[in-house]
């Protein structure tokens, strides 16, 4: 049995299993079912309840992680987003969101809210400040997202949730790039954390899920909404994820060492004109960071020198693989010009200070040596190429 003050390890792999008191097996049994007897008139378990034996165990581990009194499992981050944000927002009220944020959150926005009546605003930078700045006498709700994506920029959580409480506005956080092991919002003041599950608390680029963390209060209110909305998790892929935690803290404590030592390998290479890491002193906010943050996280950006071609070198990396996704135990790289941000015009990119050249790097746990040497080929291969 585990208790909430043990250590993550022991948290990742205990909190929450249910015992198998038929077979004795060391791990949770798995309930598919879809009907259950009705225990008395107020518990009725269905799926779509999201109280499921293992839900509820899920739950109870995902809460314990980000040291909240409840959670909730949710089908996609995009459902753990959609229905957290709406729970706390109805028509005429305004919502201020943090600029640089995930694609699908911003689209969410953008394409959905002006149907339901809801305002937003998209703050001009990541300072505090620019949070206030955009507080209207209707803004009942603060988003953030730290560290960033893609260009790993770090906003004061503490602060951002201290202007929040003054105004009696409920602050949510996407916490998925840090994952739970690397920070804990509630703890500096934020109300709701979310996670898309399908990045490190899966960690195996095998399942999409996501989660909410936050006081039995807020998740009550968000469950009510949620069993309206309907988006649960499978109980099956429930079960996998339950699995995939128990390595979380393993895991993302070896994506922090991997991602400092490649960080710092790339800070010195002569192709690279510039890294974004929290955890390298050039940061901006490498201070703030150490702060708020256990470990710097397992995601990082880099830009090539001017002239090399960022397709190009991607094509000469043999371990690494091109893909879109993130978190997962093998390393993946993007262009978020090719990608996530294609449909911006080369100003707005501009703008936003994401360069022709940058690569987006999610770490894995592969051996460091490895990967150093999988990156030194591919810089030299492709300033060879340029020099043709
Ligand atoms: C992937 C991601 C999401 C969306 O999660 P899905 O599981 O794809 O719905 C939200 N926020 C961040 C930061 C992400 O990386």
């Amino acid at each position: 049995m585990s208790d909430k003050s043990m250590g993550i390890n022991t948290l990742c792999t205990h909190e929450g299993e249910v015992s198998d008191t038929v077979h004795q097996g060391v791990v949770s049994p798995l309930y598919m079912s879809t009907a259950y007897a009705f225990e008395d008139v107020d518990i009725k378990r269905y799926p779509r309840y999201f109280n499921t034996p293992n839900q509820l165990a899920l739950a109870k581990k995902i809460a314990a992680l980000e040291q909240a009194e409840a959670a909730l499992v949710f089908g996609s981050g995009m459902a753990a987003i959609s229905t957290a944000l709406l729970t706390f927002l109805k028509k005429g009220d305004h919502v201020v969101l943090q600029q640089t944020l995930y694609g699908g959150t911003f689209n969410l926005i953008v394409e959905e809210f002006e149907n339901f009546g809801i305002e937003y605003s998209f703050t001009k930078g990541w300072k505090s400040a620019d949070f206030e700045e955009c507080i209207r006498d209707n803004t009942k709700v603060i988003y953030l997202e730290t560290p960033s994506n893609p260009l790993l920029t770090i906003t004061d959580i503490e602060a951002v949730s201290n202007i929040a409480a003054k105004r009696g506005l409920v602050t949510l956080i996407d916490n998925t790039f840090a994952s739970p092991v690397n920070q804990n919002p509630l703890n500096l003041g934020v109300d709701v954390v979310i996670h898309s599950a399908t990045k490190y608390l899966g960690g195996h680029s095998d399942i999409l899920a996501g989660a909410v963390a936050s006081s039995q209060e807020h998740i009550d209110r968000i469950r009510k909404l949620g069993m309206n909305l309907g988006g649960t998790l499978s109980d099956y892929t429930v079960w996998l994820l339950e699995r995939s935690i128990k390595t979380l803290g393993i895991r993302v404590k070896a994506q922090n060492r991997n991602a400092r030592k490649l960080a710092r390998f790339l800070e010195k290479h002569p192709d690279v004109s510039r890294v974004y890491y929290p955890g390298l002193k050039s940061h901006p906010d490498y201070e703030l960071a150490k702060r708020q943050m256990k470990g710097f996280g397992g995601m990082l950006s880099f830009e090539l020198r001017e002239g090399l071609d960022a397709s190009a070198f991607m094509k000469e990396l043999r371990l690494v693989k091109p893909a879109m996704s993130l978190a997962g135990v093998e390393s993946t790289i993007t262009s978020p010009t090719l990608t996530s941000h294609a449909l911006l015009s080369a100003e707005e990119r501009k703008a936003q200070g994401i360069a022709d050249g940058l690569l987006r790097f999610s770490v894995g746990i592969e051996d460091k040596n490895d990967l150093i040497a999988d990156l030194e080929n591919a810089l030299e291969k492709t300033a060879a190429l340029k020099l043709k």
